[in-house]
């Protein structure tokens, strides 16, 4: 019983075990090893997902809050044009800053004219997309946006987003509010029924007949025309005359990456650089087979992480001390406090891509390593029992991925 039925992690175990007493993990209470026995239901397919859970490193402590979702286990909301499933903190307790959702359209796929009171910023994951606003100085912006386009919307902004041939367009949003859902939004249609036609014949000033037709239920997503031209939509909502003041697009592809090494590369969005983004910070992270986002925290926000490829494992360090160890695939959402210590370890043959996103105007984060590498090596040395000539081997400054060797 015990370890001989557990999925194998497959990483390098420590040889060391949690210093704690008493002891906790696999590893370290060998003495004992019915302890480990499972009698209770077990689901052999959620174990396969989670061998880090399943057969924790020996270096975790205690338990902390769930710190793992995923969009692939939300309900869908599907309509006829496209899908949605979201992530709010209802779901998600840890996660009260921000919530997601993810959104599919077909081509032609309309997500109906709408507001909402929260900020909403979007990364493109697949395809193209047609997107409208109107800015907080009344210019109009249509812009189409492409796979790793980010869009930001303050509370608000009206805006529409429409699916493009050949794909349709897929996203993610992430609001400013964990409590925020996408059910609950302002609706063009909503509005428009449940205001007195004589009054909406008042204030477009043409016939109360005009409005016999009106859908009397919202419409929120349905299929519509794949939309054509773009300069062509431009002027017809009148761009031409100034055009939007405040850009609420930015392609975060055209970004010189703050870190890039033979391990990865991490790209920063945030208001230094995409100034519409007022209330969320990004980094597109990707890392390659064998390497790892190194040890760090972030002192102004909580880190809402979205897996877009690949798989990966997170230990989360905590005050207490609690550490705690998940893997994460396509699909997944991660939470990390703020403040908390953290790496993400790429743990398959693909490269990893997440995101990371944080409610703040500007990105912020400590590395380990740049804090122990400009630190007198007396004093390190003093703590770790590690010779000064060997952490003079230890990286200087911060590397935000961990180079291949
Ligand atoms: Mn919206
Ligand atoms: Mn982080």
């Amino acid at each position: 019983m015990g370890s001989n039925e557990n999925p194998a992690p497959h990483h390098e175990t420590p040889t060391f075990g949690n210093p704690d007493l008493p002891p906790e993990g696999m590893e370290n209470i060998t003495g004992d090893p019915a302890s480990a026995t499972m009698t209770g239901p077990r689901n052999p397919v959620l174990e396969s997902q989670f061998p880090n859970v399943i057969t924790a490193p020996g270096t975790d402590i205690s338990t902390q809050p769930f710190f793992w979702s995923s969009f692939n286990i939300s309900p869908r909301r599907q309509q006829r044009g496209g899908w949605a499933r979201e992530v709010t903190q209802a779901d998600f307790a840890i996660s009260d800053e921000i919530a997601g959702v993810n959104m599919y359209l077909e081509p032609g796929g309309i997500r109906e004219l709408h507001w909402h009171q929260t900020a909403e910023w979007a990364i493109m994951t697949r395809g193209k997309c047609r997107v409208t606003t109107l800015s907080r100085q009344g210019m109009p912006s249509v812009e189409d946006v492409f796979k790793e386009d980010l869009w930001f919307f303050p509370a608000g902004l009206p805006h529409s987003l429409q699916g493009a041939g050949p794909d349709g367009a897929e996203f993610v949003l992430a609001f400013d509010d964990g409590k925020q859902s996408e059910s609950n939004t302002l609706l063009l249609t909503d509005w428009f029924a449940h205001t007195p036609p004589d009054v909406l014949a008042k204030n477009f000033r043409v016939a109360q007949e005009v409005f016999d037709d009106i859908p009397l239920h919202n419409l929120w997503i349905f299929p519509g025309d794949e939309p054509g031209d773009l300069e062509a939509d431009q002027v017809a909502a009148g761009v031409e005359w100034g055009g939007a003041t405040e850009p609420v697009i930015f392609r975060m592809s055209e970004v010189t990456p703050v870190h890039e090494n033979s391990g990865g590369s991490i790209r920063i969005a945030d208001s230094t650089n995409f100034p519409m983004s007022q209330t969320i910070a990004a980094a597109l992270v990707k890392v390659e087979p064998g390497s790892m986002r190194e040890l760090h925290w972030h002192p102004n926000a909580d880190e809402w992480q979205y897996y877009m490829q690949g798989s990966a494992r997170m230990t989360v360090f905590n005050t207490g001390p609690h550490a705690n160890t998940t893997d994460f695939r396509a699909g997944d959402v991660g939470l990390v406090r703020r403040n908390c210590g953290h790496y993400v370890e790429n743990t398959g043959d693909d490269t990893l891509i997440f995101i990371e996103t944080f409610r703040s105007d500007h990105y912020e984060e400590v590395s380990l390593a740049n804090w122990l590498s400009h630190l007198p090596p007396k004093l390190v040395s003093a703590h770790l029992n590690i010779p000064e000539e060997t952490l003079a081997k230890f990286p200087r400054g911060a590397q935000g991925i961990v180079p291949l060797p």
